[in-house]
């Protein structure tokens, strides 16, 4: 019989061969694949409360009620959806669908979601093809998981779906006013109260929440400097111009870069809509935006691009500009009573320029559904709240990192960094072998971090050092609880 082999802790790729034939190189015994009706239980059940019912609020409720326990969602809106008129698109990379795939939504998409063959990188002025990403077949190949692209209404929708089959309770019209972490409980605007053994708040960017853990560290979210237009076109408009009709012949991105600005687009919806993200450096405040100029504006910003480009965008007929913020450096996720935590754009709203944002509260939410499945009893609550912060902090803090750089190397002037860049992405283009690219999609240390990254993997190798650190602590009862404490700041020298 072979010897059973560690995880490296290293960063190294030569056991994928293992992987690749679904042979375990010691993932604590887990599956990457799990059917999600085979999930053991977690040994500690907890009544949880969600707070916020957008795509990182509903995805921890699958992750968490997948577990056995019992969710509660509160949602302010009156009703359910993220059927937005414009801007309707929304990609799952890889590290997201692997984990959303594992817990059954597969079954919720159905054929809502496109799996587009690969990202093209044009040149601003005149659509030349300077970077590729094959993400068909070699993403599911390489990754364990497709690459997909959805209208954002279908995969909120297929949570909802889904977060309800597995017993979730979802209540809107219901807005969180106050928060009393050391209860674990929340008000409503109308006065009524929930209380649960943790709240979770997926309240997004504007969360009250963080502000009730960080008190007077609480940091407001920053201007990045960058800003978006979202805007849908009807297909049939496309289709009807020969010199536009090369874009809907394969599901595929493309992806328009030039000085200070980008145009991201695909189509979704089953082929019916034809989604773009039009960004570009915008310092000003936007207090001062106009809403009835903003198509004008548009049309003067990337008036000078491809004509093909240009031609599609005129095409555009409502538009939306948004300011795109971050929130970075938390010290905290979670409340000192480990009775309140945050997750989602609430703790790490992003530039979406590594098309990650929700992924990342994808992945919080099966962090925290593993980091609690992982107690063998309530005294270890504050340790696993205590690694699923470690683990997300470092992740999606290092991903925003990664989206605005990308913020960077897309917006070179032409001159020598762009020539410089263009010629580093050459090979992909001409399907030659690369060890590094400018394009973060292709780069393969870039690609393996992004997308290889299993963050349910990741919160029990975190724990399994943990525990090997703290021992036979770990493994007394409630009253040992303040001992483990002591014994663990020990461990990690504080
Ligand atoms: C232009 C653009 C393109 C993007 N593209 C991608 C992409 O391709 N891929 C990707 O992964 N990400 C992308 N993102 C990022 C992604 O949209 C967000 O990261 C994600 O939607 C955040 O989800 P969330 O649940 O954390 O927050 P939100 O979506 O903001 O949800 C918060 C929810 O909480 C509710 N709520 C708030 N306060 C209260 C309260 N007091 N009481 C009750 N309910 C409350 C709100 O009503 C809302 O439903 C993009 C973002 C932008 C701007």
């Amino acid at each position: 019989m072979a010897p059973k082999i560690l995880e490296p802790s290293y960063p190294t790729q030569s056991l994928q061969f293992l992987r690749h034939h679904n042979i375990s190189a010691s993932q604590n015994g887990r599956n990457e694949n799990q059917d999600s009706a085979k999930v053991p239980r977690a040994a500690v059940l907890l009544n949880i409360i969600i707070v916020g019912a957008g795509l990182g609020g509903l995805a921890t409720a699958i992750a968490l009620s997948r577990r056995g326990h019992t969710v509660t969602v509160l949602e302010q809106a009156p009703a359910l959806g993220e059927a937005s008129p414009v801007g309707a698109g929304i990609q799952i990379p890889s590290n997201s669908t692997r984990l959303l795939l594992s817990w059954g939504l597969g079954d919720f998409f159905g054929s809502k979601v496109t799996e587009p063959e690969g990202m093209s990188f044009l040149r601003w002025q005149n659509g030349e093809k300077i970077g590729y990403t094959k993400l068909v077949p070699d993403f599911q190949e390489n990754f364990g998981a497709p690459y997909y692209v959805v209208h954002r209404a279908h995969f909120h929708d297929a949570l909802y779906r889904c977060a309800l089959k597995l017993g979730v309770i979802v209540h809107v019209g219901c807005k969180v006013e106050a928060y009393n972490a050391d209860a674990g409980a929340v008000q409503l605007a109308n006065g009524v109260s929930y209380t649960g053994d943790l709240v979770v708040a997926a309240d997004g960017i504007n969360s009250i929440a963080r502000r009730e853990i960080l008190k007077e560290n609480d940091k407001k979210p920053t201007a990045t400097g960058f800003a978006a237009y979202r805007a849908t076109v009807d297909v049939e408009k496309i289709k009807a111009d020969p010199e536009l009709a090369w874009l809907l012949e394969k599901p595929s991105l493309n992806i328009w870069i030039g000085e200070d600005r980008h145009v991201m687009t695909y189509t979704i919806a089953g082929g019916k809509s034809f989604n773009m993200v039009l960004s570009h450096v915008d310092r000003s405040d936007p207090a001062t935006w106009r809403a009835d100029t903003a198509i004008e504006d548009m049309h003067k910003y990337f008036h000078d691009w491809d004509p093909r480009l240009v031609k599609i965008i005129r095409m555009i007929e409502r538009t939306i500009k948004w300011p795109l913020m971050n929130i970075t450096g938390l010290p905290k996720w979670v409340a000192s009573s480990n009775r309140l935590l945050i997750l989602g754009d609430a703790a790490h709203a992003m530039v979406p320029y590594m098309s990650q944002g929700a992924a990342m509260a994808v992945e919080d939410g099966a962090a925290l559904g593993e980091a609690l499945s992982l107690i063998s009893h309530r005294a270890q609550v504050p340790l696993a709240l205590e690694v699923f912060e470690q683990v997300r902090m470092k992740r999606s803090y290092q991903m925003q990192e990664a989206s605005l750089l990308n913020g960077n190397i897309w917006h070179f002037p032409d001159g020598p960094e762009q020539r410089a860049r263009d010629e580093a992405m050459r090979p992909e283009v001409e399907g030659k072998h690369f060890l590094s690219s400018a394009n973060q999609w292709s780069d393969p240390v870039t690609q393996w971090w992004a997308y290889g990254y299993n963050a349910e993997t990741e919160v029990a190798k975190v724990w399994g050092r943990r525990h090997a650190a703290l021992g036979s602590v770990l493994d007394e009862s409630q009253n040992g609880f303040e001992r483990l404490k002591v014994n663990g700041n020990q461990a990690n020298g504080h």
